[in-house]
């Protein structure tokens, strides 16, 4: 069976290397072939980007080569998909080179998008690329009090990351002596202020705590640069001094424009994974239209399904297990505290109250990310 996996990081990376360990034998006799397509000879540990826009962690420790991360036996190519030929079992790339498979794996990701608010990608700092991470620790640094909004845009990556960054930035001014010249000031598009119900339970009582501020059903409609003012769709106005945005994702534009799925969100079964209409292509990680988190842990127990099944399919004709809706995201609470949330369609998360245990648990996981992209972990 020649599998293909467009997309190198983190669901497609656990997947290949998962499938190599299962398909040992088949890979030596040529009874399977996995082959995978990305756009970049690196690996970004994207979670890191959070403590880099707050100089917690620096560039380097984001990256790993991509062909280093890879069981032998996987072939991998920097060259980027162009076209899907679903009806054909093929992928056509930026290099012309088309792919055949039997098995098509699509894990590309997703981007965050503020050119889609007027004014937002001029006027508000961001910190879900190395670049604009670095930008806004630079703002960080030069800014001497004011009001810090902190504005949330739905669906993003990292459910958690929003709160984090909050948190994260009240102890990065406190450390300044900056504490009582900065207001934070949160703002949610919906009647609370996380998209989980028990999360929102958990963190609002830390805000009131901390002296946070927050508003909900705040749906960022534009940014008046100029006069420094943010408003909503709802008809709010917030004025600020410093904006940070977390924009509202799309998945990668090449999904949208092979008219996969809309705003590059592919139609995905809950269940097998499977892409709906087609019984050979599944979708992993971010890119799924799936309603729960697009986080680093779903990539990794969708993969982990994947793994099974396709195996299976390859040894057994059939695949053997669901996935489940499992996810497990950490979540940083400020002074060198955290906790975490897990989930799945059936069971909603229970936030307890963060410890010290496990936020030193999280910056052990930062360094055990890479084992964990190998699928050791
Ligand atoms: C600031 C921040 C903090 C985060 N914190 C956490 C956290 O604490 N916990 C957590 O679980 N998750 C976290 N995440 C989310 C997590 O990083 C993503 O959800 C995860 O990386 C998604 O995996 P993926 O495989 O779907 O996509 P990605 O890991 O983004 O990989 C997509 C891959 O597709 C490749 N690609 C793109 N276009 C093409 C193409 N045309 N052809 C071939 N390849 C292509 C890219 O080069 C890349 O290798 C965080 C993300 C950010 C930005």
């Amino acid at each position: 069976m020649k599998i293909l996996i467009v997309g190198g990081g983190m669901g497609g990376t656990i997947l290949a290397n998962n499938l190599a360990r299962r398909l040992n034998g088949e890979l030596k006799s040529g009874g399977a072939r996995i082959t995978m397509l990305s756009a970049s000879d690196k690996h970004m540990y994207q979670p890191g980007l959070l403590y880099l826009a707050v100089g917690r962690m620096t560039p380097d420790e984001l990256y790993r080569d991509q062909a280093g991360l890879l069981e032998p036996g996987i072939e991998f190519h920097v060259d980027p998909a162009e076209e899907f030929q679903l009806d054909h079992n093929r992928v056509k790339t930026k290099s012309g080179k088309l792919y055949d498979y039997d098995t098509l794996v699509i894990a590309t990701g997703s981007r965050m998008y503020p050119e889609g608010i007027p004014g937002l990608a001029e006027h508000a700092e961001t910190f879900y690329t190395e670049a604009s991470a670095l930008k806004m620790f630079k703002r960080l640094q030069e800014f001497q009090g004011g009001r810090v909004v902190i504005a949330v845009g739905v669906p993003h990556k990292c459910p958690m990351a929003p709160l984090e960054i909050t948190f994260m930035l009240h102890d990065y001014f406190k450390d300044r002596g900056l504490g009582d010249k900065v207001q934070l000031h949160y703002t949610y598009p919906i009647n609370r202020i996380h998209s989980l119900e028990n999360v929102a339970k958990w963190a609002a009582p830390e805000f009131d705590r901390l002296g946070i501020a927050y508003e909900t059903f705040f749906n960022i409609k534009e940014v008046d640069g100029k006069n420094q003012i943010l408003r909503s769709e709802e008809g709010a106005e917030i004025k600020y001094d410093l904006l940070i945005a977390i924009p509202a994702h799309k998945g990668m534009e090449v999904i949208e424009k092979n008219g996969l799925g809309q705003n590059g969100w592919i139609p995905t079964d809950r269940q097998k994974l499977n892409m709906e209409g087609r019984k050979n292509v599944f979708v992993l990680g971010d890119t799924t239209n799936i309603p729960i988190s697009k986080a680093g842990s779903t990539a990794h127990f969708e993969a982990d399904t994947l793994g099974e099944n396709i195996a299976a399919m390859v040894k057994m004709g059939t695949p053997v297990r669901d996935y489940d809706g499992k996810v497990f995201c950490f979540i940083e609470a400020g002074k060198d505290r955290a906790t975490y949330a897990m989930f799945n369609y059936q069971n909603p998360p229970d936030p307890k109250a963060p410890t010290k245990a496990v936020h030193w648990f999280k910056m052990a996981y930062n360094k055990l990310y890479w084992v964990s992209a190998r699928g050791l972990l």
